[in-house]
């Protein structure tokens, strides 16, 4: 059985999310390495196949493209379409980060095969891939079973812990020239517009401090940002906040926000509705600072303070810079 792992390479860096998708491709295979393949797509992204092979891949298909430096949703399909083709992979497995995302259910859809997406674990029962998802914002976990002969599968980012196999493996590295039919490209990126931040989106964040309704304003949200860059967190915010005006839409967590699963969650004067409880719910750890101690959010919480948060937020940065410092 052959998987295919898509390494999410952006702005020339690997994506962390690679690590865990190898680690649950080698689960898959029961550690057999040699049908673990992983491919690269971006200019330079060839230095990351080492990497790779430190997780588990045996073979690393490199495609350095002009069509393919940049994401562009078609050549990608293309590219890795023809890789199946070759190859005949049981599964594909990417990540569900806004890329895999966009991508995945198309490729899926031109194979007329399965699509499974946010998923948090995958295994075989018999010839049959099945995986678990959450389902009704995070309430149960549903399982889904595959019927088609190649399935994709997108992973939730931080759920499955990457693990190292061997920091000596090598992999085989094949350079691979797709062959990218243009008339089917119908856009073409003009120009790309970065994000004021370099940090992760918050869909794959391990670190997100967020701020609700009780932020009072947008300017506020500034303290929030200042204590972010002391661990190089991604700043969330309730819906409350937004709707407010005080923060964007692309940094609302919860069940018409993007959906989280930080190894860290510092909330700050969020109430805990069951609305914002089901984007963050599954944060390994959950730290609350509420004024009233009988706010919702505190029956979720790992740690809870009862706090004023425009207090508790100059402490905490204190507190973050001295670790930092001691590190
Ligand atoms: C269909 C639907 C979808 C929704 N989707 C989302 C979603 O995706 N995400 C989401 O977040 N919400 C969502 N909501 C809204 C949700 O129901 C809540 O209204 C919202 O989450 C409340 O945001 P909040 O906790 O910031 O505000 P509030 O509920 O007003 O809570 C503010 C909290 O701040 C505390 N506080 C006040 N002052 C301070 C202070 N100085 N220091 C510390 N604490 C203080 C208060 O005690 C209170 O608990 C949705 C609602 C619906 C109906």
């Amino acid at each position: 059985m052959n998987i295919l792992v898509y390494a999410e390479v952006r702005n020339g860096k690997l994506k962390s999310t690679a690590g865990e998708l190898l680690t649950e491709a080698r689960r898959l295979t029961g550690g057999k390495t040699d049908s673990i393949h992983a491919v690269l797509l971006g200019e330079g992204c060839a230095a990351h196949a080492k990497t790779l092979a430190t997780y588990g891949a045996g073979k690393v298909f490199v495609v350095e493209h002009a069509t393919t430096n940049t994401y562009q949703c078609e050549p990608h399909i293309q590219t890795i379409s023809q890789l199946i083709q070759k190859n005949s992979y049981k599964v594909v497995l990417g990540a569900a980060s806004p890329t895999g995302r966009d991508f995945f259910p198309r490729l899926a859809a031109r194979h007329k095969s399965g699509m499974l997406t946010d998923v948090v674990s995958v295994s075989l029962d018999g010839e049959k891939v099945v995986v678990r998802r959450p389902m009704y914002a995070g309430k149960c976990i549903a399982e889904v079973m595959s019927q088609t002969p190649v399935t994709f599968v997108t992973i939730r980012p931080n759920v499955i812990p990457a693990e190292l196999l061997n920091a000596a493996a090598e992999a085989s590295v094949e350079n691979f020239q797709p062959n990218i039919d243009a008339a089917a490209v119908k856009s073409k990126i003009v120009e790309v517009r970065k994000g004021k931040s370099e940090k992760p989106d918050l869909t794959e964040a391990s670190l997100i401090i967020s701020g609700g309704r009780a932020m009072g304003n947008s300017d506020n949200f500034k303290i929030l940002h200042d204590l972010a860059d002391v661990v190089g967190a991604t700043v969330g915010a309730s819906r409350a906040a937004v709707d407010s005006g005080y923060a964007p839409h692309d940094m609302q967590v919860g069940q018409t926000g993007k959906t989280v699963n930080p190894n860290l969650y510092i909330a700050f004067g969020i109430s805990g509705s069951i609305q914002h409880l089901a984007g963050m719910r599954t944060s390994k750890i959950i730290v609350a600072v509420n004024t009233d101690p009988d706010a919702p959010i505190f029956q979720k919480a790992d740690y809870g303070i009862v706090a004023d948060l425009f207090q508790a937020v100059p402490l905490f940065k204190e507190e973050l810079k001295k670790i930092v410092e001691h590190s």
